[in-house]
């Protein structure tokens, strides 16, 4: 793994929670190490509960969405039988990447705690093509929006 630099260390500030979970990610991110993987855990707390706690996978399970994070989100909407999280917490040893921080904002989480920042956070170059059937696309969208309404419509 890339060296990681360490943030500002506030003991005294930080809340005494905040360090009991994250050293439940650390364990999470040593199980990651030992199995050869980047050395990256996570846990998720809702309401005093830990709902889910991972460890990057992505060798293990052939799968590069297999952060950390990402399996948790998915055990912690398990648990829970809601694709919302709105008052989880998300714990992770490292800041989350680009895609674990995007299921972190559709989950709804309310909170996320991290330990260290990579120094170097890789960006992916993909070369992208839009607007390749996107009339089409967009139609979609908009009878999904259309059916939506109509279903709280209905609801109300
Ligand atoms: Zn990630």
């Amino acid at each position: 793994m890339r060296r990681a630099h360490h943030l500002p260390y506030r003991n005294t500030l930080m809340p005494v929670i905040d360090r009991i979970y994250m050293s439940e990610a650390l364990k999470e991110a040593k199980k990651a190490l030992e199995a050869g993987e980047i050395p990256v855990g996570a846990v998720i707390m809702h309401r005093g509960q830990l709902i889910g706690r991972a460890h990057h996978q992505t060798h293990a399970l052939k799968d590069p969405t297999a952060h950390a994070a990402m399996i948790a989100v998915t055990q912690a909407a398990n648990a829970l039988g809601n694709r919302w999280l709105k008052s989880a917490i998300l714990y992770s040893t490292v800041k989350p990447c680009a895609m674990c921080a995007g299921a972190v904002a559709l989950a709804g989480i309310a909170r996320v705690v991290y330990g260290a920042v990579p120094l170097a956070l890789k960006t992916p170059k993909v070369k992208t093509s839009s607007g390749v059937l996107g009339q089409e696309s967009a139609t979609l969208l908009c009878a999904y929006k259309k059916y939506r309404r109509n279903r709280k419509r209905l609801l109300l």
